[in-house]
């Protein structure tokens, strides 16, 4: 089974989403990746999702990716008297490290390291950015700060302070046990949240080690500061609008979005764009023309990934909305104009041996308008390289491992297949051939181009182009 895009579709599970009929149908209708948010799913509920989408994996014989997204240092003010408090505008506001409930001129907020990290002239925006304020005074037990929009603030609900930089890692301790949980599941990407710092994303470095892909969700205006550090450190990264929008001008959102778009693409790891894509499907069946706008603007810009976020998880038009997003990418990379926007930069490769390899892969494979590039990757190292090119032929990566297939599962334009590797170089064409025949990539006739290492299996080694014939044989040779 071939997907008719070469940008992946996140779909997050939810209440709307938790059984193995609905999981199916998502994948069905072109859900690539699922993404289980641990701010609403224990780890009993993350063991249970993980069995059902393996077996959807299993019963439909194609790598599919699982995202976990850890809740992060979510701050949250304390309860009210009365459940809330309505704040009028230019008042004084006071938060405290006193326990006792809030009321319309004071509340505890529990976390004591803001009260160090918070100068005078700092906002606070609270609930999502419907109320605002602006410091005036701190000191180590009190915050006071005037009400600039009001509104009525209930219990518990989240802060952002997007001017201060908190002395926080990004992951608590609910997080690292998530983590543990998910790794030990064998789960493929991790996504952090609130990251601030490369540091914070090289701590995560140091527990997960290797055992599975981080995905730095970037949601914090000191991420944007530091974003060359970040994404060194990440493996991809999310534009995670929602927070993002809450911390940073709204209007500045879009441009953040391509700035990031690109500087993945330049360093050839995944970009996922994330929230509100099609939010009016949580309780519709059809999006908005605004909607339908917005996910084509990721797909022209060459994004690896397209995220659902309550319109899967928790909507009530699921697989309409994955659907959805299946035919608007499909259009949009079928449009006249799509290859000239997507190559508007054009990305010189590094000089390593798999760019140089990939790049000429590429240009072989348009010049002779071949049927797919066929490439071997064993860390998945290769087939990001190839997926970096952007080309314009089908990729298939063929790999032994099957975490990394999983974790290909995100990547732009890669259909991962999981085989074993060939014992020589006749081996490794013939199955190479075989393989973009069943799959549904090249018929009798047709040309592929592969790439590989040789020897096999040696990492970094990637060294060889051969272009090769798919023969009449390959229909019934299994
Ligand atoms: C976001 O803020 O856009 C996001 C993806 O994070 P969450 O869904 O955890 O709020």
């Amino acid at each position: 089974m071939r997907r008719k895009r070469k940008v992946k579709i996140i779909a997050t599970l939810g209440p709307a989403s938790s059984d193995q009929q609905t999981i199916q149908k998502l994948f069905d209708a072109g859900a690539d990746v699922f993404r289980i948010n641990m701010s609403h799913a224990s780890t009993d509920k993350l063991t249970e999702l993980h069995r059902i989408i393996r077996k959807v994996e299993a019963d439909s014989g194609r790598p599919i990716g699982i995202l976990i997204d850890l809740q992060g240092p979510k701050l949250r003010v304390g309860a009210f008297e009365s459940g809330s408090a309505k704040l009028e505008e230019g008042a004084d506001f006071t938060f405290d490290r006193n326990e006792a409930p809030g009321t319309t001129a004071r509340v505890n907020l529990p976390h004591p390291e803001i009260f160090q990290a918070v100068e005078p002239g700092h906002d606070l925006i609270l609930d999502d950015g419907k109320l605002r304020m602006r410091v005036s005074e701190v000191d180590d037990e009190t915050i006071t700060a005037k009400v600039i929009v009001g509104g009525r603030l209930m219990d518990r609900k989240g802060v952002a302070l997007p001017n201060s930089v908190l002395p926080f890692s990004a992951m608590t301790d609910k997080d690292r046990v998530h983590l543990e949980h998910a790794i030990n599941l064998g789960v493929d990407w991790i996504a952090l949240s609130f990251v601030q710092r490369g540091e914070d994303v090289a701590e995560a470095r140091k527990l997960t080690r290797g055992r599975t892909a981080i995905m730095t969700k970037v949601e914090k205006p000191a991420a944007i500061s530091h974003l060359d550090q970040i994404l060194e450190q990440s493996d991809g990264l999310m534009v995670a609008r929602g927070d993002l929008g809450v911390e940073m001008p709204l209007e500045q959102v879009p441009g953040l979005q391509k700035q990031m778009t690109r500087a993945c693409r330049r360093a050839g790891k995944p970009v996922v764009i994330a929230t509100q894509m099609l939010e009016s499907m949580i309780t519709a069946p059809v999006p908005t023309r605004a909607e339908v706008s917005d996910v084509a603007t990721a797909v022209f810009d060459g994004a690896d990934a397209i995220m659902l976020s309550a319109e899967s998880a928790a909507g009530g038009f699921p697989e309409e909305a994955v659907a959805t997003m299946d035919r608007i990418a499909i259009e949009v990379e079928n449009d006249p104009l799509y290859t000239t926007i997507i190559h508007a930069e054009h990305l010189e490769p590094e000089a390593t041996g798999a760019d140089a390899i990939s790049a000429a892969a590429n240009t072989v494979a348009d010049t002779l308008q071949l049927a797919a590039i066929v490439c071997y990757t064993g860390s998945g190292s290769t087939g990001l390289r190839a997926a970096r090119e952007r080309p314009r032929q089908p990729v298939i990566a063929l790999t032994p491992v099957a975490a990394t297939g999983r974790r290909l599962a995100l990547v732009w334009g890669l259909h991962c297949v999981l085989t074993s590797d060939a014992e020589d170089l006749d081996e490794m064409v013939d199955k190479a051939c075989r393989i973009a025949f069943q799959e549904g990539f090249a018929m009798p006739g047709q040309r592929i181009i592969i790439s590989a290492g040789v020897p096999l299996g040696t990492p970094g080694a990637t060294n060889m182009l051969r272009v090769a014939f798919v023969g009449a044989n390959e229909r019934t040779d299994t």
